[in-house]
């Protein structure tokens, strides 16, 4: 049984927050209170099924419940009626549903709509819907704000205030879900709202593996997206891992010296180790790779930017996904015109790298992925980690 097994199945406890543990200071994150009850979507179906025969009940029924979860979406241990009525109270004497509120909707022009969501602490997190022609995109958070202080996104601003459990992740694409009126699906998931996910890495694989779940939302490997700033450790055990889902790198940056002035975790990892990362990851899994590269006005979209991009990627099977920079209030950066943009993608695609230029949906609702925030901080109230104390946090 592994330390998580245990803890699922024996002792009620909030998540150790990696802010927390490299935060000796007064003003720590709080963490979620330690509810009595668990939230069952913090359940992968293999902990589930454990907890089920550990209470001497089939185990098939942690099937039933992936799928009144997941697939049907109820809100209410009561609503799942292929359940003996013994075991509906069973379950809500151990459990709760983690239902997520949605405090705010927006709604942008081009139909993408975007979601602050509740936690059980009262703290806020961020999710867009966007529809497409056949299917629907949704792009979730993995903490509340984010440590990483990029200096081009609103997230940055907010500092880190927790991790989420694997449960308010996927909660908030079952609360996306049941807002869909037609009948397309979900069919995308990328994780590109607040946070770093490779930050919060144990509940976020757990979260890729219920939302890969057949009994659950049954998505693609293909179809998920994780995206990182590029922390080299978190990515080589993320090549390693069998959930086997799309990786994104954030590079917006050509040299250390610029991508070290808009991306602190630069000034550890510097791109080559980041690119090196990437080539060792297993070859059966690296074809899974975008660089996500912001194209902002002045400081990263002078075409001799594209070229050494070319260079830097050169024997890479990879993609680059250019992203016009998307301006919030106050932002210190603009976005080049778009015949820039799409000079920037010609030179690239010229030079035999498939790259895609990304026109962010959202704009008027500032939904742009990344670029979610429940409310700023001033400097003092952010939460501080060094450089060191991240890596230390990463661990094994
Ligand atoms: N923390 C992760 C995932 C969330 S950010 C990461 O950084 O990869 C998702 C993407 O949005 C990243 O590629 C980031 O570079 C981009 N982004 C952040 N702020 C932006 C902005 N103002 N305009 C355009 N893209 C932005
Ligand atoms: Fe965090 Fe990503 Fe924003 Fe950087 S771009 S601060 S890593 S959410």
């Amino acid at each position: 049984m592994t330390a998580r097994d245990k803890h699922l199945l024996e002792t009620p406890q909030a998540p150790r927050t990696l802010a927390a543990s490299a935060h000796t200071g007064d003003t720590a994150p709080a963490e979620p209170p330690a509810a009595a009850k668990k939230n069952i979507k913090d359940y992968t179906l293999a902990e589930l099924t454990a907890w089920m025969t550990a209470q001497g009940e089939p185990v098939f029924h942690a099937r039933q419940i992936f799928q009144w979860l997941y697939q049907k979406r109820v809100r209410q241990f009561q609503e799942m009626t292929t359940l003996s009525k013994s075991l509906r109270m069973l379950l809500e004497s151990h459990f709760h549903m983690g239902n997520l509120e949605a405090a705010s909707r927006q709604e942008s022009s081009d139909g993408s709509r975007k979601f602050a969501f509740r936690l059980s602490d009262g703290r806020l997190v961020e999710a867009v819907l966007m529809p497409n022609n056949t299917h629907y995109t949704v792009c979730i958070s993995s903490q509340v704000g984010c440590a990483m202080g990029c200096a081009f996104c609103m997230t940055a601003k907010m500092g880190l205030e927790r991790n989420l459990t694997p449960g308010e992740i996927v909660g908030q694409v079952v609360e996306l879900a049941r807002e869909i009126q037609d009948d397309k699906l979900v069919r995308n998931v990328v994780y590109m709202g607040m946070g770093e996910p490779l930050h919060n890495f144990e509940p976020v694989m757990s979260s890729l593996a219920i939302l890969q779940e057949d009994f659950g939302f049954g998505l693609s490997q293909r179809r998920i997206t994780v995206s990182t700033s590029g922390l080299v450790p978190a990515i080589r055990r993320f090549g390693a891992h069998p959930a086997r889902v799309m990786l994104a790198i954030s590079l917006n940056g050509v040299t250390d010296a610029t991508r070290g002035t808009l991306m602190p975790v630069n000034r550890r990892w510097p791109i080559a180790e980041v690119l090196q990362a990437c080539r060792d990851i297993p070859s059966d899994n690296r074809y899974r790779i975008t660089f996500e590269y912001i194209l902002m006005k002045g400081v990263t979209d002078d075409l001799a930017d594209a070229r050494k991009l070319v260079r830097l990627l050169h024997g890479m099977k990879c993609k680059v996904n250019l992203i016009p920079y998307n301006p919030y209030p106050g932002s210190p950066f603009h976005a080049p015109d778009l015949e820039r943009c799409h000079a920037f993608q010609r030179l690239l695609l010229e030079r035999g790298l498939l790259a895609t230029l990304r026109i962010s949906k959202g704009q008027d609702i500032q939904a742009a992925c990344g670029q979610l925030i429940t409310g700023a901080k001033t400097a003092a109230e952010r939460v501080k980690m060094t450089l060191s104390e991240l890596e230390a946090s990463l661990g094994g």
